[in-house]
Parts: C-alpha cells; sequence; structure tokens
C-alpha cells in the first residue's frame, strides 16, 4: 500500500488527504496547526464563498496570466463536483451574486467540519499540532517527511502549506522554503487582494466613505494597467472594498511600484461633455458654491473637494470660471489618488508568487523535478481575484494531487 504524507490541513490538503484516502493509499495529513482548516473557517466573511459556478474558461481567467495551467485541475474535479461532494458530506450549497457559492447554513466553519469527517472517515491518521521542517528526497525521488521527532517516510508527499498571507492561520510560508531546499524556483510572494494605502493624507478624513457604481482604474506611469467598476471604501489609511481588491492583483504582479496612481471616475454613467452641459446650465444660478456640492458629491468628501479644488466655498455659481469648471468635472470624472503600497501580508486575501507553474506537471501536480513530490493549492504560484476562485483553486489541485500521489 502506497503511503502518502500531505503537509497542511487547510483546504488543498485536506482534499488531498481525502482523494489519496479515496484512491487506496495510506494517508498521513500533517498540521501544524492544533486544528484543521483555520483559514477556510473564516473565508467569506465566516461563510465560506467556496467556489464559483462560472464556467472553467471564466474560472481560469480569473487568475490572469497563469490561469491556463489550472485547466487541467479544473476540469478534473470542477466547481460543480465540489459543490456534488459538500453535498454528499451533508454541506449543501447556495448561489449567490456573481455566481459565488456558499454553504446554504452561512457558515464556512461547516465545510471545515464536514471535510475533517470525510477525511477521518477514510482513516486518515490526522496529526495536528505537527510542523514539517523538510523534505526528504534521496535521487529525485521523495522518500520522507522531516518533522521534529524524526523523518516520517513516505513514497510520495504533497505540499499544501498555503501562501504567506494571514499568517495567524498557520500559512506562514514554509512550503516555499521546502520547495526551495529540493530545487525548485520560488516566485517571490508577495501579497493580493489586500487594501491599498494611499500617499494624500487627506484621505483619512473620507474614512468610512462608501462609493458605489464607481470606476477605478490604476496607472503605472502613464499606462492604465486595470480598471473596475463597483463599490469602493475609504479607510484611515487610504481604500479598500471589491474593486480595490481586485485592482490589488494587478498591483501586487507589477514590478515598479515607484509610480502608481488610482484614477477614480464618481460619475462613471454620465460623459464629460454631459456632465460639462449640466454645470453650464446650473451655474447660472446665484447658489454658494459649497450649498451645491451635495447634489453632486457625498456630503463626507465636500471639505477635501472643495480644497483640491481651489475654489472658494463661498463662490456664487454664476461666477464660477469655465477654467474652474473643468477643474470640477477633472475632480469628478478624475480624482487622482497615489498608492503608496498595498496593506501588509497579515491583512492580504491570498499570496501572488509562489512555486513556479513552470516545474509542475498541470496534468498531475506532481514536481517535474522531483518524483513523488506534489502541489496544492496558495504554494503554488497562482492567484486570482475575490469571486470563490482560490479555494476552487486550492480544492481541485488538491483532488489532483491527492489522486496522483495515489498511484504508483
Ligand atoms: C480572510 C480571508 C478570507 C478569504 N475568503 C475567501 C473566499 O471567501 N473565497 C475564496 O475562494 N478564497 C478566500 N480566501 C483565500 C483562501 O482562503 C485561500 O486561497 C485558501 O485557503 C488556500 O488554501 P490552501 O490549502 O492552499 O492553504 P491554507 O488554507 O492556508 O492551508 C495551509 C495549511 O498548511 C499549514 N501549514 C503551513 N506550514 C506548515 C508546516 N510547516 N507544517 C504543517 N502544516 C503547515 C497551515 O497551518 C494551514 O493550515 C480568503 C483568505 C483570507 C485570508
Amino acid at each position: 500500500m502506497r503511503k502518502v504524507v500531505v503537509i497542511g490541513g487547510g483546504a488543498g490538503g485536506m482534499l488531498a488527504a481525502g482523494r489519496a484516502a479515496e484512491c487506496g493509499a495510506r494517508v498521513v495529513l500533517l498540521e501544524k496547526n492544533s486544528v484543521l482548516g483555520k483559514k477556510l473557517s473564516i473565508t467569506g466573511g465566516g461563510r465560506g464563498n467556496i467556489t464559483n459556478i462560472a464556467p472553467i474558461d471564466a474560472l481560469v481567467a480569473a487568475f490572469g496570466a497563469g490561469g491556463k495551467f489550472l485547466y487541467g485541475a479544473f476540469n478534473r474535479f470542477s466547481n460543480q463536483d465540489l459543490r456534488d461532494l459538500f453535498l454528499r458530506l451533508g454541506v449543501p450549497t447556495k448561489v449567490e451574486r456573481g455566481g459565488r457559492v456558499f454553504p446554504e447554513s452561512d457558515r464556512a466553519g461547516d465545510a471545515v467540519a464536514a471535510l475533517e469527517r470525510w477525511i477521518r472517515g477514510l482513516s486518515v491518521d490526522v496529526r495536528t499540532g505537527q510542523r514539517v521542517q523538510g523534505l526528504v528526497a534521496v535521487d529525485g525521488h521523495i522518500s520522507g517527511v522531516r518533522v521534529y521527532s524524526g523523518v516520517i517516510p513516505a513514497d510520495a508527499a504533497v505540499l499544501a502549506t498555503g501562501g504567506v498571507t494571514y499568517p495567524k492561520t498557520g500559512s506562514t510560508g514554509d512550503g516555499y522554503t521546502m520547495a526551495a531546499e529540493v530545487g525548485h524556483t520560488v516566485v517571490t510572494p508577495v501579497p493580493s487582494l489586500s487594501a491599498l494605502e494611499i500617499r494624500e493624507a487627506w484621505v483619512g478624513r473620507l474614512s468610512g466613505l462608501s462609493l458605489k457604481n464607481v470606476s477605478a482604474k490604476l496607472y503605472s506611469g502613464q499606462k492604465k494597467v486595470a480598471e473596475e467598476f463597483g463599490e469602493m471604501l475609504f479607510t484611515h489609511f487610504g481604500v479598500s472594498g471589491p474593486i480595490i481588491l481586485a485592482l490589488s492583483k494587478t498591483y501586487a504582479h507589477l514590478k515598479d511600484k515607484s509610480n502608481v496612481t488610482l484614477v477614480i471616475n464618481l460619475k462613471p454613467a454620465v460623459s464629460v461633455e454631459d456632465l460639462d452641459a449640466r454645470l453650464v446650465s446650473d451655474f447660472v444660478q446665484p447658489r454658494l458654491f459649497k450649498n451645491y456640492l451635495p447634489e453632486l458629491l457625498p456630503r463626507i468628501m465636500i471639505p477635501v473637494f472643495l480644497e483640491l479644488s481651489g475654489i472658494p466655498a463661498d463662490e456664487s455659481l454664476n461666477k464660477i470660471r469655465a477654467k474652474d469648471r473643468k477643474r470640477i468635472i477633472e475632480l469628478l470624472t478624475n480624482f487622482r489618488l497615489t498608492v503608496k503600497r498595498a496593506r501588509s501580508a497579515d491583512e492580504a486575501i491570498v499570496t501572488a508568487g509562489g512555486v513556479s507553474i513552470k516545474e509542475i506537471d498541470p496534468r498531475t501536480m506532481e514536481s517535474k523535478l522531483v518524483r513523488g513530490l506534489f502541489f496544492a493549492g496558495e504554494v503554488i504560484d497562482i492567484d486570482a481575484v475575490t469571486g470563490g476562485y482560490n479555494l476552487q483553486a486550492a480544492f481541485s489541485t488538491g483532488w489532483v494531487a491527492g489522486e496522483c500521489a495515489a498511484q504508483d
């Protein structure tokens, strides 16, 4: 009987362990925390956005450049297969806005508990509180896994240690070191899907402001590198919310982060010409500028907007000159913020970077360098936007890695 050791008891590791056991292997699962699935249990605000019903092409697209690597895994174990598995394990799921899938109970913890019951039911030897220190490879083949007390012999190992973000859940980047020690290239891990810190000090005065139906463009120098439409939020340090998290994925992958700006269009549904026409017709009134602004902007933005426009608050609308009107339109449609940096790994949702996909066989998740070594989940250099894609990737790669690790 083949012995498979799975390192890491998160989403990818639990699927790998369960599937390897189903395929007839003797499986040991080593998790350094005292419980399994610590990160999975806090996903989706504790509700667990476990996958997305999007077709495979769209799942792949959510990962950007490296997404094609996942075709094989998504085909082998799809989003529907995942929902079927959870149903079989007593966790029916439901679909929400944007195709996001959650447990019907709205509890990510139910998904964790079900997976743990499943793998224990398959006689997986679950050892918590066990931090793996390294891989043992002899003649280019895995022969064991090193823990504090010695070496656990293995015919195959699945490395499913996650990324470097939210380290309090256990993902502290150990897997990158282990993979590098046996010769793998690790693309520098950086936080992705995180809030962005902004240089302009006045953003703090907008803290708590939520903007809906705005567009935000990310520029590197003069070049537009990404654009999103939807909802964003100002915080005491900068900006956050769904469209910012989506843009932060592009930011994470930028090589030069020295001159990055975020340009917000507060009126994306109106053309500049129509906006100008509206202002021209309104600016015949003898009203004060400051009393007119609430028609254009959320109240909390007005003091900052007045400062940036340079137009006196008590200016009468009919005195505002064409040059200043242009400035108002510019601020409404190109509200410019300078990105200082992404929030730290402690707060980011996912890690960009990881074990190079060039060195992993996408059909099996096996290392091309070390026989018997398999990879699952975020330790691999793949990362997607929010929406359930990252967990689906961890589950699919875990399934494939477990199945292939169990085969001789
Ligand atoms: C707050 C938050 C919310 C999220 N929400 C969503 C969401 O709703 N939908 C979605 O798709 N994605 C979400 N994600 C991302 C998703 O959780 C991860 O992409 C996914 O959990 C990765 O799974 P994994 O199994 O690769 O790694 P992890 O879940 O991080 O599991 C890795 C495990 O390995 C263990 N480990 C690490 N090193 C060792 C070692 N040396 N020895 C033994 N064990 C070790 C860790 O303790 C950990 O339990 C969220 C992430 C965060 C932080």
